[in-house]
Parts: structure tokens; sequence; C-alpha cells
């Protein structure tokens, strides 16, 4: 659906996943006098076609207090002058242009005063990773944004350029992995590291290393080199098709927070053109500051910035296209030498990063503004890469940066102004981590946000955002002080080097590790992003939550509460498409709620009762269905009864096996695209029949139930049983954070 209607109420309808193009959003105030507008509204091209016919939208079932509506390059036509009964749109693909009525036109150039506030859901200052990834999330679940940056146009040249594994899973979860491959990244599969020799002759390889070596379960077991900017572009797109421009050039001057004043938009946040001639008041439920390591929110807030580590470091970096004979400059290395250390990159259209050390706070003459020309850094590179040789045929972008470990104390002092990336923390670029989680911190607050605004989730599930992030970000910038200190070691002497090389063949080849390579191994779970382990609260099972079962993380179960689900390969049954099983629910802010059927022959009492229990009045499922079901698509895949969660159903037989009709309840059924046959081999459960059911650690005949958080970590695992436990615990789980009491199980905080 593209006409999207900013409230509440609507942020739960169903958005349309082609995302209608679009760049001329507008909010209509809603008339006073009510319009029959059910069968007013129309979708049309530019050269006046229909582009889509609907009675989805009447003004009649507006809610009263409803804001506005806002309009995605649409034509609003008033039903009076259509000769035909009218509609309104459910999918676009040709960029349509926008125009309305002349008494509902926007208000332009709004000179706000603070009675009279144009009113957000939320406002985020900062279009880098972290705002542009939030953004997104929120602009395609409904949400009304504003969303501004300082900067005149994305980012150009520089920063951030890897993206991490789990990341990629995440952008495809997102549908926008085809976007980012379109550019045709370079893909890191290796790092090879490099060390002078012991002849004292220059530098040799002394190894190399999977990047995402095979003990981590990734789909894409690689990094994906990118300019910032492109990856930036790809979400500006997004959300451009949903409505949403990022005003530019504008900055935040000032915000308070007043529930008294204002309970339902507390946030007042004052933003100002660069020129300084123009100036908004807005009013939000939200502010989030996703403006970078020097942020504006977070020095209005007093937050102070803890900096860990204390050896600084200045570093250059310059992006260019070389010629040389250098055999790994297609690869990620690592390379000592006795003029310095080097780090290469390798980039998009035959684009080379690459990295070298200034200046270390380690160093007797240590000066922090210590630089070097774009020249020097080049003869540098030249000295440390010898015997080979080097050449630039152009340089893309240069630049000298000191790198500064710091973590914010607090992420948020009220849950209403929050801030992540940058913001909250910064350290070397080296291990490429930045980008990777300034995303997974929009994405951890998008989908909270999502739940207290839907009306699904207590408001204190807000507070876990800085629990959870900030302790990820502890745990990378300790992993960062590890990693960038081995890097900028000195590279040991020709004679040492030749020592550990006798002590490796004494001990054998492969048992020799240097510290620096022993270090990179450990983290390679943690680099590719699989190694983010969120602690026990409401949301991830622990035996001190609420919820209290004995079916509660059955026997032989792999999957950990706060952990990614685990990746299986499984047959679609409609379709019989191999697919892989955690992409299938997209990132549409719903819990993901996995049914391993087991056997059916064996777990046929089961499911029924399962199916029964999740009837029943005050379960979850009843509890929680949307206003709207009566009129649901037959064809919506994901949240027929809800937005608060999505099922899918996986079977212990092989497809051809399966009668949907027979073997899955309706309620299950309803979700028909999500049934699935666990019939796919796998290497890494040979022997098993149902190996999506082995890889997780759930009995192949009986099967068990999975809630997946809306961002894919694991929230609870039970065993599938007869009679009402299963759908008992799961609603105890749902009790810990829910807005409504779900069978008497509400449970304390
Ligand atoms: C040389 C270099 C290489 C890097 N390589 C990698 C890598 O390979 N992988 C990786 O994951 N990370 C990498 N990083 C880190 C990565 O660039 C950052 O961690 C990431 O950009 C953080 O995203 P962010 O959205 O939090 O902040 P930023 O990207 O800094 O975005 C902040 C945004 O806020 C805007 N802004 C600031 N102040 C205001 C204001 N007052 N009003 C409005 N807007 C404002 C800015 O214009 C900017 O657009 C690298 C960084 C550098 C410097």
């Amino acid at each position: 659906m593209t006409c999207r209607l900013q409230h509440p109420a609507f942020a739960r309808l169903p958005l349309n996943s082609s995302h209608p193009p679009s760049t001329n959003a507008a909010s209509v105030p809603i008339p006073k006098e009510p319009l029959s507008l059910g069968g007013s509204l129309q979708l049309q091209r530019r050269d006046g076609s229909v582009l889509a016919e609907s009675n989805a939208v009447k003004i009649s079932e507006f809610p009263p207090g409803l804001m506005s509506l806002h309009l995605s390059r649409l034509f609003l036509i008033p039903l009076s002058s259509l000769p035909s009964p009218f509609t309104s749109g459910s999918f676009v693909e040709t960029p349509i242009s926008f125009a309305m009525d002349e008494n509902m036109k926007p208000r332009e150039g709004v000179e706000a005063t603070s009675d009279a506030c144009e009113k957000y859901d939320i406002v985020i200052v900062g279009a880098g990773p972290v705002g542009l990834l939030l953004s997104t999330c929120l602009a395609r679940w409904g949400y009304k944004i504003k969303h501004i940056d300082i900067r005149p146009e994305p980012t150009k040249t520089g920063r951030a350029d890897g993206i991490q594994p789990r990341s990629l899973d995440l952008l495809r979860n997102m549908d926008l992995k085809a976007a980012i491959m379109a550019h045709k990244p370079a893909k890191v599969y290796e790092v090879a590291f490099w060390d002078p020799t012991s002849a004292g002759d220059g530098i040799h390889r002394t190894g190399t290393w999977a990047s995402c070596p095979s003990f981590v379960d990734a789909r894409y077991p690689f990094t994906t080199l990118l300019h910032q900017g492109m990856i930036e572009r790809v979400f500006i797109d997004d959300l451009n098709k949903n409505g949403v421009d990022i005003q530019r050039p504008w900055t935040i001057t000032g915000f308070k927070t007043d529930e008294k004043a204002d309970p339902e938009y507390p946030v007042q946040v004052d933003l100002e053109h660069i020129d300084r001639k123009q100036k908004e008041r807005v009013r939000s439920k939200y502010l989030f500051g996703g403006d970078g390591a020097r942020s504006f929110v977070r020095n209005q807030l007093q937050i102070a910035v803890k900096h860990k580590d204390p050896i600084a470091y200045v570093w250059g970096v310059m992006d260019g296209v070389v010629k040389t004979d250098f055999p790994d400059i297609k690869m990620k290395c690592t390379i000592h030498s006795e003029h310095g250390s080097i780090m290469v990159i390798p980039r998009e259209n035959n684009l080379v990063r690459l990295y070298i050390q200034i200046a270390s706070s380690t160093d007797k003459d240590w000066d922090p503004r210590k630089t070097a020309s774009e020249e020097e850094v080049q003869n540098s590179a030249k000295r440390i890469l010898e015997p080979y040789s080097i050449e630039w045929e152009r340089v893309e972008w240069y630049s000298v940066y000191p790198i500064g470990q710091g973590i914010a104390e607090k992420y948020t002092l009220d849950h209403r102004v929050f801030m992540g990336g940058d913001a909250c923390h910064t350290h070397s670029p080296k291990a490429g981590q930045g980008m990777n989680t300034a995303f997974l911190d929009a994405l951890n607050i998008a989908w909270k946000i999502h739940h207290v605004e839907g009306g699904f989730a207590d408001r204190s599930i807000l507070q876990s955002y800085e629990s959870e992030r900030k302790l990820v970000a502890e745990n990378l910038l300790n992993f960062d002080a590890k990693y960038a200190a081995l890097f900028s070691q000195q590279p040991p002497a020709a004679q040492h080097v030749a020592a550990a090389n006798e002590q490796r063949d004494q001990k054998g080849a492969g048992e020799e590790e240097n510290q620096f390579i022993k270090t990179f191994k450990e983290s390679c779970e943690f680099t590719s992003g699989y190694g983010v382990a969120y602690g026990p609260n409401a949301l991830n099972w622990s035996p001190s939550h609420p919820a209290q079962s004995n079916l509660i993380n059955p026997t032989g179960n792999k999957l950990r509460s706060g952990r990614l689900l685990i990746n299986a390969n499984v047959t679609r049954v409609v379709d019989a498409n191999v697919v892989h099983l955690e992409q299938e629910i997209p990132l549409n802010g719903s819990f993901r709620i996995y049914v391993f059927a087991g056997k059916p022959s064996t777990t046929k009492t089961a499911i029924g009762d399962f199916a029964r229990n999740i009837n029943k009045k005050s379960s979850f499922l009843t509890s929680y269905l949307r206003s709207d079901i009566d009129t649901v698509s037959h064809h919506e895949r994901h949240n027929p009864h809800s937005h608060f969660f999505t099922f899918c159903t996986i079977i212990a037989s092989s497809r051809s096996d399966v009668e949907i009709s027979r073997d899955v309840p309706d309620v299950l059924a309803r979700y028909r695209d999500h049934i699935y046959a666990d019939d796919i081999w796998d290497p890494r459960a040979p022997e098993a029949k149902a190996a999506a059911h082995a890889k997780m650690g759930l009995d192949e005949e009986k099967g068990g139930v999975i809630v997946v958080r809306p961002d894919g970590y694991i929230g609870i695992v039970t065993s599938l049983v007869e009679g009402s436990g299963t759908v008992d615990a799961l609603n105890s789980y749902f009790s810990a954070f829910c807005t409504k009491n779900l069978s008497e199980h509400r449970a304390i905080l």
C-alpha cells in the first residue's frame, strides 16, 4: 500500500514490499469535514492511467486524533471529480507525481512556533549508517520521520568500506543486498599476513587465513568492500521510495523532553538550515542522535565519553588505483616490515585502500598532531612493500586521522532521546567494525520503538537498548585495543623471526602462530558479526526470566537465547523452492515463531494442541490480532493475524509427503508460504534426516518451538508437547514484556 497513514493505528498496516519510488512526500492535514474518500482516492501514472484500485482507505475509518495523511508521489483526487469509482493504490512501479486538492496542500517552509509544531514519530539527526538504517526500518513500518543531516550530500569519499558477513545477512533480510552487490564490491575471503624475511631482504607471506573461517556458519563468508557513500545511497534510495527525504544541510540546535507538556510527543526539537535563515521547531515521540563521533546530541545531554585505551595512534589512509607486482594486492593483507606497518584492503573499481601508521603514543617522540603528506605516505608504502614495487595511477582520497577509543557512558537518559553508532563508540577502523556496529545499534532500537509504538510491548523494553548494545561496544573496544596494538607493534628483528621459525619447525608446521595471527583467528567470530551475544533480560530467556516451565530450553537444544538463529536450508512446501530458513521472514518488525513440527506421525496431537491453545482467548495470538483482520488480503504472507509475529512451520518429512491441509492446523496453514519440509542434507549435520531440526538441536521426531526476536536473535526455545504447555510457556515469555495480560500469566518485570 503506498498511501501511508502516519498514525500508530496505521503503523501496523502492511506496507508494500515493492516500496514505491517517491521523492515528493508530503503531509496532508486531515480535513475537518468528514470526506467520503472511500472510493475517492486514486493512484495515477503521469499519463493519467489508473495505477491501482482498492477500497482499503476510507476517511470515515480514520480514528479520532489522526494527525496527517502522508502521501508519497500520489495523485489525490476528490471523488466528485472522478468519473469512475475510486480507489487507492496497492503498489507502484512507475514513478508518479504528487498532486492534491487545493485546500489539502501540505504546509511548506514551516516557520513553526511552539504551539503549531509539526509532529513526528521520530526525529533522526545524522544520515550516516546508524541513522539511515534506523530511518529505513521505521519508514518501512509506517512511521512519520524527520531525518536531517548537516552535510549537503552523502559521504563522497573515504570512511568505511567493509560490510561484515552478519551485516550482509541483515541487508539481504532488508532486500538491499542486491543493490549493494550491483556496485560490484570487492569480496575478501582470505587475509594474508606478511612479515620481514629472516634474511632481512624485505617481506614475505607468512600465512593466510579465511576472512570468515568455516567454524563460523556464515551464508556469506567474506567481507564486502564498498565505499560508504555507495552504501549510504542504497539506504537513501529506499527511504525515498518510502516517502522520507533527508533534509540537508540542516542541523539541530536544541531539544528538550517534557512528558508533562505533551505526553504523546514529549520531545521538542529545534532545527536550522546551515544558512541560518530557516528554522523549524518540531515535536516528536523520539529523538535519535546518529550524528557521529562529535555528537551534538550527546554533548547537549552532557554524557561523558570514557576513553578506554590510553594508547592513541595517528594513521594515514589512502584510496587509490595502483600499479604493483605485489601478489596479494587483491587480498586483505596485514604487512609488517622493518620500515613500518601497512594494511591493504581491495575495493570496487580496482581501488585499493592502504592504512599506514604514522605515529603511536608509545613512540618516544609522540605527537598527536604528527602528520604526513600524500607523497610521504606513498614513499613509506614503497619501502614497506620492498622487494615489490608500487606506483599510484590515481589517488581518490587521502587523509590522516588520529584514532582514540571512546565509549559514551549512557546511550539515553530518558528513553526518549537515544543515540547510536559513532555518537556512542569510536575505535580504530582496522577491524572494519564501526559501520557494522552502527547498523546493529539501529536495528536494535528500531524494532523496540516499533513494538512500543505498535502497542505490543511495554515501554520498559527500551531500556534493553543500552544494556544490550553498550556491552557489544565494550567488547568491541576491548578487541580493538588488542588488535590495534598488535598491528602497530614494531616487527620483530630478523633474528627473532628466524628463531620463531625454528621454534615453529620444531613444533610442526601450522602450530606456529604469532600473537597477532592468534588474536585475529580468535576474533573471527566477533569480527564477522556472529559473535554478538545479548545477555539475559526480559527478551532473552535465562533461568532468572519470569517465564518458568520445564519445557524451556529442551535437552540437546543448540540454540542460545541472545544469539542469532542457526542457518538452515529447507524446502518451501508450496513451490518446492529450497530456501534459507533464517531469511524467509523479511525484516518486518515482527517476532518470528518457528514451529519445528517434527514428524507429523509423532506430533499430530501436539501440533493440534498448539493450534488450539494459541487460538484461545488471551493467548499472545488472540490478544494482538490486527484490527483490520477481516479485510487482510489472501496474499498477505507474513502478518495475516498480527504485526506482532510471523509463524513458520518446519516439518520433518520430505516435501512430497507434506499435505498442508492434512498436516498443518489452519492457524499455521494461514502462513502457507512459511511451511517447509526439512529434507535438505547439510554437511554440518550429515547423518540427520531432518538437518534443520538437527542443527538446532531439536528432536527430529518431536520438534520444538523457537521464538526469534525481530532482529534475528533468539528469545526462547521450548519443547513441542501435547496439551497446553508449549503455548503456556510462550504466553509466559511474552508476558514479561507485553502490554496485555496473556492467559493470566502476566509476569513481574
Ligand atoms: C578511514 C575510516 C575507515 C573506516 N572503515 C570502516 C570499515 O571498513 N568498516 C566499518 O564498519 N567501519 C569503518 N569505519 C567507521 C565508520 O565509518 C563509522 O563507524 C560509521 O560511519 C559510523 O556511522 P554513524 O552513522 O554512527 O556516524 P557517521 O557515519 O559519522 O554519520 C554521522 C552523520 O551525522 C551527520 N551530522 C553530524 N553532526 C550533525 C548535526 N549537528 N546535525 C545534523 N547532522 C549531523 C554527519 O554529517 C554524518 O552524516 C571507518 C572510519 C574511517 C574514518
